[in-house]
């Protein structure tokens, strides 16, 4: 789960970490009372949305009056900021982040994630600030340091001498970098974090390392023990078909392409995804059924998939395991029934109860193509789409 800038330095202000004073605003008029409540020289407004690069989009402005406060907040909320990590579609404004300005001396990038490799948390630190940290890894990768953190020390003197090291930090500030790193780890453990990125991490011209920035996720499986962090969910930013597959408990990623897929078994659905790029077309989302879906589930599922207006066509792939093919069968029917299909749709049935799935979808009428193999299906999902364009 993915909260906003300015709910993560309120929850990493909990931790006593180092950020510069703020206030979230709805409104223009919020805008306005909170750039006054702060009554700072230099004020920035901040887009609020669930993705980064704001900055270079237009959705971070350092301003110095009220007026051009009310003019920036007029101008972003109700607006769609495309920044190269939404997407081409873009989000909508809905909240503004109005904040004290910071004098910047030097900006870094600090990270810390849970790293599978080591199965510890691991810190990445570069000097590189503000750049996206992907390209900094692309082309100068000396410039990034990394380290993991041992659970049974937790951080050790010498993790705090080497970010100040890398950073360049000396005197007060490496001692700062040093009670940094500490309170970071802190609410990263304490929150159940699965990531956390301060980029821009900054000095200050009056010699203070704060986070100008925060993006922070959290582990999902770990919700259930953070119910102030649950509370922080924003639905406006999460896809709505993603949402409503989280009611009927289904494994559902939305994404691009064209082709809706209903598999059962993670690694199966990656497969198909696969195995649909391979003869030229792309999945429209992965969804994983699970292993014990109901009729109910297969159906919701199957709704949700056809109300995706990318979706050309549909391919149902379902390994019967513990899964019988025949419940699988009675869901796509109940739902086409239901919703109707305005797209081909392509089934692939195998295992626990195949023969009787089969008949089930024959003896029901509908134009439905039957496929032997997870080859044989693709192919023929690609083909009545393309026909179809
Ligand atoms: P992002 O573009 O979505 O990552 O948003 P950031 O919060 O990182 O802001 C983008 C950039 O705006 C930062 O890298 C800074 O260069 C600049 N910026 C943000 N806040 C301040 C500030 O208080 N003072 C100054 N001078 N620049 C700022
Ligand atoms: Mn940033």
């Amino acid at each position: 789960m993915n909260i906003h800038e300015y709910q993560a330095k309120a929850v990493l202000r909990e931790f006593g970490v180092p950020t510069p004073r703020g206030i979230a605003a709805f409104s223009v008029e919020e805008a306005v009372k909170a750039a006054n409540e702060l009554a700072s020289a230099v004020t920035v407004v901040k887009a609020q949305i669930h993705a980064g690069g704001r900055g270079k989009a237009g959705g971070v402005k350092v301003v110095k009056t009220i007026e051009d406060v009310e003019k920036e907040a007029k101008r972003l909320l109700g607006s769609i900021l495309v920044t190269h990590q939404t997407g081409p579609r873009g989000k909508e404004v809905h909240r503004l982040y109005i904040e004290e300005g910071s004098a910047i001396d030097k900006e870094f990038y600090l990270s810390a994630l849970v790293d599978r490799g080591t199965g510890r948390v691991s810190f990445v630190v570069s000097t590189e600030g503000g750049m996206d940290i992907e390209h900094v890894a692309a082309e100068t990768p000396e410039k990034i340091v990394s380290f993991s953190i041992d659970p049974a020390t937790g951080v050790m003197p010498h993790h705090g001498r080497l970010v100040a090291r890398t950073l360049g930090l000396k005197g007060d500030l490496a001692k700062q970098a040093d009670v940094l790193i500490g309170k970071l780890h802190e609410a990263f453990l304490a929150k159940d974090m699965s990531m956390l990125e301060i980029n821009p991490l900054v000095v200050t011209k009056d010699g203070k390392l704060i986070c100008l920035d925060a993006k922070v996720s959290f582990d999902s499986n770990a919700l259930y023990r953070h119910p102030d962090i649950v509370a922080l969910r924003d639905l406006t930013e999460e896809d709505e078909k993603e949402i409503e597959a989280s009611k009927y408990d289904l494994n559902y990623i939305a994404l691009d392409g064209t082709i809706g897929c209903m598999v059962n078994g993670a690694g199966l659905a990656m497969a198909t995804m696969d195995i649909i790029k391979l003869y030229g077309e792309s999945p429209a989302n992965f969804l994983d059924v699970g292993g014990g879906a109901s009729k109910d589930k297969v159906t919701a599922a199957f709704k949700i998939i056809t109300a995706d207006p990318n979706v050309k066509g549909i391919l149902i792939n379902i390994f019967g395991g513990i899964m019988r093919c025949d419940v699988i069968a009675e869901g796509v029917i109940a739902a086409v029934k239901e919703v109707g299909l305005p797209v081909p749709l392509v089934v692939r049935l195998e295992g626990t109860n195949v023969e009787l799935g089969k008949k089930i979808i024959a003896e029901s009428g509908l134009n439905v193509v039957s496929a032997d193999d997870l080859d044989d299906a693709a192919q023929k999902i690609v083909k009545a789409v393309k026909g179809a364009a």
